[in-house]
Order: C-alpha cells, then sequence, then structure tokens
C-alpha cells in the first residue's frame, strides 16, 4: 500500500521521501498498459476527425521525438520539421571533445524506452545520439521528418482555427503547411552565443565554439585558449589537454563542481543483467537516481531568510554542501593555494549550472595548462590580450561560451490570435508560459522545453518533457474529443502561474545577490529555470485543470 512504497523509497535513498511521490512511482512500478503518459482516447474521435487534425513539430531532438512518439500511438498524424539532417537537436549538433552527458543514463531517458545496456553510466555524445536514433526507429517516426528544413514563421488563422507553417528548405524553397495545431520542440541551448570581445573578428587563427565543432581539426601541438569554464568547457578542457602543447583557459568567474564516483565507469555485465531481468529493479535504480540528481537537491536550493554567513551559502544544508565542495577541490589541489582561490566560488553552491568533475583539478595542474582570472582586453590577430597588457598566444580560440538562451523560439515568428506577435508579448528577453508549455491567445500552440523548464541542479529535461508532452496530449484530446476547434489558455490561468513561479524563484538560490548566471534576463528575473521538484511538476501537468483553459 501507499504507506509501504513510502518506507521503500525512503530505505531506496537513504532519506525520508514524503507521501508525494507514491503514486509517482506507482505509474513506474505497475507498468500500466496503455502507458497512462500517453493520450488514452476516453471516446475516441473517428478517423476521419483525426485525418483532418494535422500537426506540426518544430525540431526533431529529445523532445521533438518525444513528441512524435505519443503522436503517433494516439492516431493523430503530425510531421516532423528539423533543420538539420539527423535527429539528436543538441546530441547531434554537438560533438566538441568530450562531448556527454552529465546526468546518469538510467536516468536520463525515455522512460517508455529504457536502455538497459549504457555502456557507461554516463553516454558520450555518440552513444547519446545513438539511443535518440534508435527511439526514432524503434516507434517508427523517421518516415515523419523532413530533415533540412527550417521554420521561419507560424500564423494562427482564428476563422478556420488553422495554422499555416513556413519552412525554407535546404535548397532555399518556401513552403507552407497547414496544421491544426503546432508543438515547437526547438530547444533552448540551440543557438550559440559568442562573447561581445573587441576584436573577435580579427583573430589570425582558427576560431570556433564548442557547439559548432570542426570535426577535422587537429589540436596536437597547438596553443589553445578556451574561454568560458561552464558544462562545455569543463569537458572540452580536460579532453584536449594532452594533446596540446599549451592550453590556456580564461575563466570569468569559476563553477561549483562535484566528484561522482561513476562518472568515468563502465556499466558492469551483472549491472546490465539486473537491470534487465530483475523484476522492477530499473524503476527502483531510476528512482534513485531521480532522488541524487533532482528532487533529493531540491531543500538545498531554498533561502532561508535567517541564514547569514556573508552571502557564501543561503542556508545550513547548503553550507554544508559548500563545505563538501571545498574539501573536494582542496583534496584535489593540495597545497597550491592560488589555484585553489581562483577555482572557489564566491556564491553559493548551484547557483550556476553544478558540474561533474571531469578531471577538471587534475587537468589544472598539467605543466601545459593554465588557468588565468584577468579580464579580457581584446582579441588580436595572435591571440588574446589580458587586462594587464599581457599577449596569450593561440593557434587556436575556443568558445565554450554557451548559448543565446534568452531568445526562446528565436528567429522563427510567431503569430496567434489576432495577428498576436510571440515576441512581442515576450519582449526581447521575458519569455513566459502557463507550465512553461502555453501562451494565452495561441491556440493549439504548445512549447516544448519553454521558459521555467529548465534545471540547474542536476535533474532531467527528457522527465520535463514528458509531462509536457503528457500535457499537451490533455490538451489535444480535450479538442478532438468534443466539438471545439481549439484550446487557448486563460490570460488569468498564465499570469497566477508566472506570479507563482517568480515568487518561488525570489526565495531559490539563482536569485542570490551579486550571482550571475544565464537564467536570468536582463531584468533579473529567471526566465529559464523550473523553480518546482519534479514531482511537483509531474502532478501538475497530469491533472489537467480544465478551469484553466478556453476550448473555441
Ligand atoms: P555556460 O554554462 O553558459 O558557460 C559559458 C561560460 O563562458 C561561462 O564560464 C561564462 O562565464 C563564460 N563566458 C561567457 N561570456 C564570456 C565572456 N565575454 N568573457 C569571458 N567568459 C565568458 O555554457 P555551456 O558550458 O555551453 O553550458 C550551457 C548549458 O548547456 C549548461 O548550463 C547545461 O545546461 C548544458 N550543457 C550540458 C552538458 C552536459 O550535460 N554534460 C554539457 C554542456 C552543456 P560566467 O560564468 O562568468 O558567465
Amino acid at each position: 500500500d501507499g504507506e509501504d512504497l513510502r518506507e521503500m523509497l525512503s530505505i531506496a535513498v537513504g532519506e525520508d521521501v514524503s507521501a508525494d511521490y507514491v503514486s509517482m512511482m506507482r505509474e513506474d512500478l505497475e507498468a500500466i498498459q496503455p502507458d497512462p503518459r500517453g493520450l488514452n482516447w476516453r471516446h475516441e474521435p473517428a478517423p476521419e476527425k483525426l485525418a483532418a487534425f494535422p500537426v506540426v513539430i518544430i525540431g526533431a531532438g529529445m523532445s521533438g521525438v518525444c513528441a512524435g512518439i505519443r503522436l503517433k500511438e494516439a492516431g493523430i498524424p503530425f510531421t516532423i520539421i528539423e533543420k538539420n539532417s539527423a535527429v539528436g537537436g543538441s546530441w547531434y549538433e554537438n560533438f566538441y571533445p568530450g562531448c556527454g552527458v552529465d546526468t546518469p543514463n538510467h536516468f536520463y531517458s525515455y522512460s517508455f524506452f529504457l536502455n538497459h545496456d549504457w555502456s557507461h553510466f554516463f553516454a558520450k555524445r555518440d552513444e547519446l545520439w545513438s539511443y535518440f536514433e534508435d527511439a526514432t526507429d524503434r516507434y517508427a517516426i523517421r518516415d515523419h521528418i523532413q530533415f533540412e528544413t527550417e521554420v521561419v514563421s507560424a500564423d494562427y488563422d482564428d476563422a478556420s482555427a488553422t495554422w499555416t507553417v513556413t519552412t525554407l528548405t535546404g535548397d532555399g524553397r518556401t513552403e507552407q503547411l497547414s496544421a491544426k495545431s503546432v508543438i515547437s520542440a526547438v530547444g533552448v541551448l540551440n543557438r550559440p552565443k559568442l562573447p561581445d570581445i573587441p576584436g573577435r573578428d580579427t583573430f589570425a587563427g582558427v576560431a570556433l565554439h564548442t557547439a559548432q565543432w570542426d570535426a577535422s581539426l587537429d589540436l596536437s601541438g597547438k596553443k589553445v585558449v578556451m574561454i568560458g569554464t561552464g558544462a562545455s568547457g569543463q569537458q572540452v578542457g580536460p579532453t584536449i589537454a594532452p594533446d596540446v602543447a599549451q592550453l590556456t583557459i580564461l575563466q570569468r568567474s569559476p563553477h561549483w563542481v562535484v566528484p561522482n564516483p561513476n562518472y568515468f565507469a563502465e556499466v558492469s555485465d551483472g549491472m546490465k543483467w539486473a537491470l534487465a531481468h530483475i523484476p522492477s529493479f530499473a524503476r527502483w535504480y531510476r528512482f534513485q537516481l531521480f532522488w541524487a540528481f533532482a528532487d533529493g537537491l531540491h531543500a538545498s536550493l531554498q533561502v532561508d531568510p535567517t541564514w547569514d554567513d556573508g552571502g557564501k551559502s543561503i542556508s545550513q544544508i547548503n553550507a554544508r554542501h559548500r563545505l563538501y565542495m571545498e574539501r573536494y577541490l582542496r583534496a584535489k589541489l593540495g597545497e597550491d593555494t592560488p589555484l585553489i582561490e581562483k577555482v572557489t566560488p564566491s556564491y553559493p553552491p548551484y547557483g550556476k549550472r553544478i558540474l561533474i568533475d571531469n578531471n577538471w583539478f587534475d587537468m589544472l595542474q598539467r605543466p601545459n595548462v593554465e588557468l588565468v582570472t584577468d579580464q579580457i582586453a581584446q582579441i588580436v590577430p595572435e591571440g588574446v590580450v589580458m587586462a594587464d597588457g599581457r599577449t596569450i598566444e593561440a593557434d587556436v580560440l575556443i568558445y565554450a561560451t554557451g548559448f543565446q538562451a534568452s531568445k526562446m523560439l528565436a528567429p522563427m515568428k510567431i503569430t496567434g490570435k489576432q495577428g498576436r506577435d510571440l515576441h512581442q508579448f515576450w519582449g526581447p528577453d521575458d519569455a513566459t508560459a502557463y507550465l512553461g508549455t502555453m501562451v494565452p491567445e495561441f491556440p493549439n500552440f504548445f512549447i516544448l522545453m519553454g521558459p521555467n523548464t529548465g534545471l540547474a541542479h542536476g535533474g532531467n529535461v527528457i522527465f520535463i518533457t514528458e509531462c509536457q508532452v503528457r500535457l499537451i496530449l490533455a490538451c489535444l484530446q480535450e479538442v478532438l474529443e468534443g466539438d471545439a476547434k481549439a484550446i487557448d489558455v486563460r490570460h488569468k490561468a498564465h499570469d497566477d502561474y508566472v506570479a507563482e513561479v517568480d515568487a518561488l524563484h525570489a526565495n531559490m538560490v539563482w536569485t542570490h545577490k551579486g550571482l550571475t548566471n544565464w537564467y536570468r534576463n536582463d531584468a533579473g528575473r529567471v526566465f529559464a529555470l523550473l523553480p518546482y521538484r519534479l514531482v511537483d511538476y509531474w502532478k501538475m501537468t497530469k491533472d489537467f485543470r480544465r478551469e484553466d483553459f478556453l476550448l473555441s
């Protein structure tokens, strides 16, 4: 019963787990068929009605593939428009040295397509990309994908409740598709951000962004300068350091880094066997990872207003995390006090995306690696000039400088009811959406991995995507089982949701004074991250609140 299950969950993670998790775990364990996370018709619409309701999904990355799989199961016709020549999105585009996931794969995978054969607990890019390729074929959605085509705009016509989606094909043709619903699955980390440093274009060597890597680039024996020490830099640096002549890392601010004993480990044959054969073992293991990489950390993100240690942490539990991470980096760096000072963040743990140690501290102690924390003054043909006048020569300049995350859904132009422009509604960098998925006056338009759906403390965006797809399916079900043509979220529901999200963020680590991160816009509002526990978001997207919507 529920209490037994709660106790078992608590024992599984070695902490007290609240009753909130029982229903979610029960859904996983009971493996009910048909899957409650898919669309289960109450009154299955006539085939003609379904056929007259084509959906366009924009993007065949992790979230677009997920949406396609679920629409296919439901019998709803759909086309996926993908700008690349393959599926996988970020996992297709990013192949910089060391590229891989830092959320364990037995959690970072679709709940309906578990893989018991991951070679490592944290797979590298090729294996991840293959996983999404496999899912595409296993669920037979490849024929629905139009590759090498980019969506330029989507416009809604009130009278016919129809979206016109304009695309640009690889060979330069403009085409139009008619759809009853549009699902944006373009992600947030797909437009590289190059830093605004004077002289950037004058560099005479090879300059490239991590997300636009050149597979033919040979770094051996080269003098390399890397700007940026986030999740991408953390993976590139230690991977290339043994090959290059000199690696100079330009760090603007340090990130907190945690060790993970499984980070480089292969999954043993025994573990693979257990995952495949012991009933429910894979689900229980998944819950352990869910806890350790997501909800179990949620308390350490909350500000205790009575806590004051000069801004180094935000609560007692957060301070304990800080102590653990500080001890770890000190143990790694020994007596090197100047280096310890350089890599110890002044801000609380989790203020920026937490990183898993990819031999970062070992790399920093290599004779051919230097960590420079001075300000960059300009880029010149020979390399980078620092504020103190020193020129760091480079053959190759790597920008590990992140993405234009705040420009959500750009550069597409989306117009809803009465020509309402989505980007005008949002302004330059203030994207909002009900449950991160729906914007008022954009009927039958849904956003996957939209505003306030990201995770920075760990987490798993595939989990979020599956929750969003469930909400979208519930919306489409309302339309297709009834007489309505379209579903829209009410302004009040959207505004109340955004107000709650903002209020929660005001008491979370991301808004800590003096802290910079890519989760906030110019006005300081957290537009990128989810403030809730994953179990809360699971429940909010599962329990369809009819009163929040308008059917027309
Ligand atoms: P990021 O986290 O935004 O880091 C960008 C880095 O570049 C930061 O160190 C930043 O410094 C620095 N930077 C930016 N502009 C600069 C400038 N003008 N001068 C000097 N330094 C500058 O980007 P990312 O590492 O590509 O990661 C982005 C997100 O992608 C992550 O948060 C994560 O969600 C995802 N990701 C995940 C994985 C994974 O799962 N393994 C791998 C890669 C990326 P400041 O910190 O001072 O701004």
